[in-house]
């Protein structure tokens, strides 16, 4: 998508700092880490939020989790832990509007919202 800011990192036409990529995703640093490992995974093609899932682009999902227990183990993090967020929407705080999952770890969160 044009002016989608993610879509944009995937072309490299911004910067990144890639952690992992295959056909269907591409996980890079978050600019703004909130742990000692932010990472985000993202699916290549553009989806915008969970809502917009649907029977045609769903699979990238699966694409998705497969990448992140790569991330987790390139990172490190898959030894002691990790969490895995996403924000949906306005009242879920997404501010970027291209689907991500936020892989965070490597040290012990102790914030527990459930
Ligand atoms: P959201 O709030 O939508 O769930 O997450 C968006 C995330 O994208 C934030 O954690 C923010 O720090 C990150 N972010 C925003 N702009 C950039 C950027 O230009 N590069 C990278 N690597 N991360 C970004
Ligand atoms: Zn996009």
């Amino acid at each position: 998508m044009e002016n989608c800011l993610f879509c944009r990192i995937i072309k490299g036409e911004i910067p990144s700092t890639k952690v992992y990529e295959d056909e269907h995703v591409y996980a890079f640093k978050d600019i703004n880490p909130a742990t000692p490992v932010h990472v985000l995974v993202v699916p290549k093609v553009h989806i915008d939020s969970i809502e917009a899932l649907n029977d045609n682009n769903i699979e990238n999902t699966t694409h998705i989790h497969r990448a992140i227990k790569k991330v987790a183990e390139i990172t490190g993090i898959n030894k002691d832990g990790y969490r895995v967020i996403i924000n949906c929407g306005k009242d879920g705080g997404q501010t970027v509007f291209h689907l991500h999952y936020h892989v965070l770890g490597g040290t012990k969160l102790t914030e527990k919202i459930i």
